[in-house]
């Protein structure tokens, strides 16, 4: 048994699911960085979808545990490590580029599915989180190159905020994505589009992401401990 354990918080755990279930938020348990007996731990408590950022990792996990596990990838992912999680990767939170599409729409085929995919755009103000602004989302969902991609479907958008305790600027980053999120979903419904879901919020600013209308959180730290 892995000396991780002691560190699971699953009494926040059971509370926060209650609280989703009965919101009809999506909870994603975020694993990354930790062993998979405090997976097994989520698992046998009825949780199935869980978020990884590392191609690596994940793909080693998914050979591991159970094969009803909805894997969620939710990292900055390069185009030529697409193919090790094609064949069982339920959602892909974090589309930013056309390039990437094409290349998740052609692994995809290879394995004869269609690949739920988030586009990811950039609400926050630091240089270092990867994202599509609003106009490239648009120019991506109106262009014929993306109308020509089969095997992906875009479902919704995640966003991740600026890492800060000022509750103003969560929230205009937060509402801006969903007001941009209901605007496209009233305007874009194509053959391999239909958004549906917004993923926003982690440990620290889930609630504020709920409060903006988000419909997915990612939650790590605070279920699994500090990494
Ligand atoms: C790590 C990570 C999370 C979870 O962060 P916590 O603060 O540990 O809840 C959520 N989303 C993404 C994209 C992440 O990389």
């Amino acid at each position: 048994m892995s000396n991780y354990l002691w560190q699971m918080n699953l009494e926040y755990f059971k509370e926060l699911n209650q609280y989703c279930t009965k919101n009809k938020i999506k909870l994603v348990a975020v694993s990354k960085t930790k062993p998979k007996e405090n997976i097994e731990v989520l698992y046998s408590l009825g949780q199935r979808v869980f978020g990884e950022n590392k191609v690596q990792e994940l793909v080693e996990k998914h050979e591991l545990l159970a094969k009803d596990i909805e894997w969620h990838f939710i990292g900055h992912l390069q185009k030529n490590k697409v193919k090790y999680i094609a064949p069982f990767v339920s959602l892909i939170h974090s589309v930013d580029s056309i390039k990437l599409l094409k290349e998740i729409n052609k692994q995809a085929k290879k394995n004869n599915k269609i690949i739920n995919c988030f586009l990811q755009a950039k609400i926050a103000k630091e240089e270092t989180k990867f994202g599509l602004s609003f106009i490239e989302i648009e120019n991506i969902l109106s262009s014929e190159e993306f109308a020509a991609l089969k095997n992906i479907k875009i479902v919704g958008f995640m966003g991740m905020a600026t890492f800060t305790d000022n509750e103003q600027q969560l929230e205009k980053e937060f509402s801006s994505l969903k007001s941009f999120f209901d605007q496209q979903k009233q305007q874009t419904e194509t053959a391999n589009c239909k958004l549906q879901t917004l993923s926003m919020g982690m440990s620290g600013d889930y609630k504020l992401a709920i409060e903006n209308g988000s419909t997915m959180i990612r939650i790590g730290s605070s279920i699994f401990g500090s990494r």
